[in-house]
């Protein structure tokens, strides 16, 4: 397999822990008022570091699911690279735009504002957003049946059952407010007809 996807992946995942790290300091600063994750939430949190983190990392430094690899043409490995800097920003815009209001588990903040700016301008769940993105590069770069769709799989089930209760949580604490938003934005992808139906 080739050293260097290797390498910019293992670079990648040093970049979005950093990112992660300094934002979960930052967002410690804020008490949460209201905790709304179930036990499932915080499991599937976990599941999905094992095909974002901990398969990559075997893979990176062991042998062990060598005999999956295949291979892909120079250009795709490329694409994947771009893929996954944009995955990064993204991660990266969507913390700094949601500030003190992140937390990792379902939560409302003491002081907890809605925020529609930044990215939240065109999609309600940006950070999620990078995440899929995030999991489409590594197909690309870890060239591999196991670890390459590895994120794609474990993230899947903490997105399908994050959302509708991220949502119902939202709702019920910023009530029209979030139903207007809702009519303006799209989930991870911006919706081009509700933009033209609300300008
Ligand atoms: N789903 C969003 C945020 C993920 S972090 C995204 O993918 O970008 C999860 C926490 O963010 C939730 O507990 C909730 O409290 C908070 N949150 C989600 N959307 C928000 C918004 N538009 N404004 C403020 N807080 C938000």
């Amino acid at each position: 397999m080739t050293l260097y996807l290797k390498f910019f992946y293992a670079i990648g995942l040093v970049a979005g822990s950093f990112i992660r790290s300094t934002m979960r300091k930052q967002s410690k600063q804020s008490k949460a008022e209201s905790k709304h994750e179930t036990k499932l939430d915080i499991f599937l949190v976990f599941f999905q570091l094992f095909g974002m983190i901990i398969l990559p990392a075997i893979y990176l430094v062991t042998p062990l699911f060598n005999f999956a690899d295949y291979k892909l043409p120079v250009w795709m490995g490329l694409l994947g690279m771009a893929i996954f800097i944009a995955g990064l920003w993204l991660l990266w815009k969507s913390h700094a735009d949601l500030g003190k209001n992140w937390s990792p588990e379902l939560r409302i903040r003491e002081e907890h504002s809605l925020v529609t700016n930044g990215v939240y301008r065109y999609i309600r769940h940006p950070m999620y957003g990078a995440h899929w993105v995030w999991g489409i590069a590594q197909v690309f770069i870890l060239q591999n049946w196991i670890v390459g769709p590895a994120t794609l799989i474990t993230f899947a089930p903490f997105y399908f059952y994050r959302i509708p209760h991220e949502e119902q949580m939202m709702l019920e604490q910023f009530g029209e407010s979030y139903t207007n938003y809702i009519k303006k934005t799209g989930r991870v992808i911006p919706s081009l007809l509700k933009a033209i139906k609300t300008s």
